[in-house]
């Protein structure tokens, strides 16, 4: 059996949700712009949809469209800003020529705004609002922009990493700005409330299928008063504000996941949703010693975890988990295709084999506590294939995998391979001071190796020398003899302390004289 953990890029539709659809096309089939029986019935479920949405969302007021997904939504509210924008500009009015959009926006944000503002040919500079290493947005920096934009973007929560932003905040930021505010809110539906009216949200974009609806139907909140151009015009439904017949499957689906959200028996409350990730948490720690959560997970979405294992590459783990009939993504679904670092992660400031390393769990709202144990067994077993068969790709770590995996394994040795002559006075670690580290030279490494390998697998051994080149022999040796969590420090990121060696140091077993591979 598949374990789905891949919600953030799309879910299945919930049985109710699909009974409601091949119900809309098996008997409200009706077009709901006709005035007969049919077309009656079908508009009465479209108004009742629609009523659902307002509760859930708590938009009382303002337009609530039905449309394709969150990528027309953002379509919709770009083209609608800078289409107001240019009138004012006609009308000879001075407008501010700021377009901002969080760093860590899904693409289709940047993409709207580059589209529209060239094809309206308007030249405004769109500028990325810097996100801090918790992924949340530079609320003093968007402050300092703020009076000078037109329109603000900014997701509820990501997509990759689960932060929520503080929309708070980035209101109070935006409480002197003349700028128009989007919220993409495609991953907080159904997650967060988000009490739209109550707050001064523009636009708001959402795909139903991020959340137990089928693909193809999406809302979008216009706040009353919010500029609006219609992206698509012709029969004159939705009020004439999106047009085209409307996909009463898709709204009908929609509808039950709604419904199901209020009755309060389908998704799991808050609370159960942070024991399930807890579990994962723990299953995947004790898997992966040494394994980094690349966001603070008290700020996330409780349905998400970001994570990095040191010397494993993103698309092994992705492996690991798809042998095992885990399906986990790493990053964004759209990133996919690509072995591209992550820019979400990058624009956190992680260090670069977290952003080019990272995978994604992400499991919905609505699976059972039976699923998620599952899960965890599975990742165990990942973790336990990985330990049998040494299948690290990296042997070489940076200074900063290292003191990570220090961080999430204290227990971890490192070991200075250097001979006595070349080793410092001190037996603390070059990385972090404290730290000790056991002297072992290379030259008696048989000697050491059975210690180590009494050591239990889940603790990491991490080998230094000057070149890094023991340090790899001696990593690979004892990977060889069984203990898989062996590494070496990579030379470039020596610090100062361990490259002060002697000027012309005697060479050493394993060392070349002239170069050669650099372990
Ligand atoms: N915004 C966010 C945060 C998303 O996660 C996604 C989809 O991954 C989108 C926008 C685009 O949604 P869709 O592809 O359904 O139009």
């Amino acid at each position: 059996m598949d374990i789905y953990l891949d919600a953030n890029a799309t879910t299945p539709v919930l049985p109710q949700a699909r009974a409601a659809a091949l119900a809309a096309m098996a008997e409200t089939f009706g077009n709901p712009s006709s005035i007969h029986g049919s077309g009656l019935r079908a508009r009465e479920l479209i108004d009742r949809v629609r009523a659902s949405a307002r509760r859930v969302l708590q938009a009382p007021t303002g337009q609530m469209l039905f449309i394709s997904g969150a990528t027309e939504g953002i379509h919709t509210a770009v083209l609608s800003a800078l289409a107001h924008l240019r009138a004012r500009r006609e009308a000879g009015d001075k407008a501010p020529t700021l377009l901002l959009y969080g760093a860590t926006e899904h693409k289709a944000v940047p993409a709207a705004l580059k589209h529209w503002n060239q094809l309206f040919a308007l030249g405004l500079e769109l500028l990325a609002i810097p996100v801090g290493r918790d992924g949340r947005h530079d609320l003093a920096w968007l402050t300092e922009h703020a009076p000078r934009a037109s329109l603000v973007c900014t997701m509820a929560a990501n997509n990759e990493t689960g932060v929520i932003s503080d929309l708070e905040g980035i209101a109070t930021a935006l409480a002197h700005s003349p700028a128009l505010w989007l919220v993409d809110s495609v991953q907080a539906l159904g997650k967060l409330p988000l009490r739209l009216a109550e707050r001064p949200i523009d636009y708001a974009p959402f795909s139903g299928h991020k959340l137990y609806a089928p693909k193809g139907i999406g809302l979008l909140y216009v706040r009353e008063g919010a500029p609006f151009t219609p992206l698509l015009t012709g029969g004159g439904q939705e009020s004439a504000l999106r047009a085209g017949t409307e996909n009463m499957a898709g709204i009908a689906a929609l509808g039950a996941v709604l419904d199901a959200l209020e009755d309060d028996h389908t998704f799991h409350p808050t609370a159960t949703l942070h024991q399930h990730r807890q579990r994962l948490s723990h299953s995947l720690q004790e898997a992966f010693p040494g394994i980094v959560f690349n966001a603070p997970p008290d700020i996330c979405l409780p349905t998400t975890l970001n994570v990095s294992v040191p010397g494993v590459s993103s698309q092994t783990l992705q492996q690991l988990f798809d042998a095992a009939g885990v399906r986990v993504s790493g990053g964004s679904a759209c990133g996919a295709a690509q072995a591209q670092p992550s820019y979400v992660l990058e624009a956190m400031g992680l260090p670069a084999w977290q952003a080019s390393g990272a995978i994604r769990l992400s499991f919905g709202a609505a699976d059972r506590s039976e699923l998620v144990e599952q899960a965890c067994a599975r990742i165990r077993a990942c973790g336990a294939s990985m330990r049998a068969t040494g299948s690290v790709d990296d042997l070489e770590l940076t200074a900063a995998q290292v003191l990570a995996l220090r961080h999430h394994a204290p227990e971890a040795l490192l070991v200075d391979v250097r001979e006595g002559h070349e080793q410092r006075d001190s037996v603390d670690s070059p990385l972090e001071p404290g730290w000790a580290c056991q002297s072992a030279p290379f030259s008696r490494l048989p000697e050491h190796l059975p210690r180590w390998l009494e050591l239990p697998a889940d603790v990491p051994v991490v080998f230094f020398c000057q070149s890094g080149k023991r340090g790899a022999q001696a990593a690979r040796a004892l990977r060889q003899q069984g203990h898989a969590q062996a590494f070496s420090l990579r030379p470039a990121a020596r610090p100062p302390a361990v490259a002060a060696a002697p000027a012309t140091p005697p060479r050493a077993p394993g060392d070349h004289p002239h170069g050669g591979p650099r372990g």
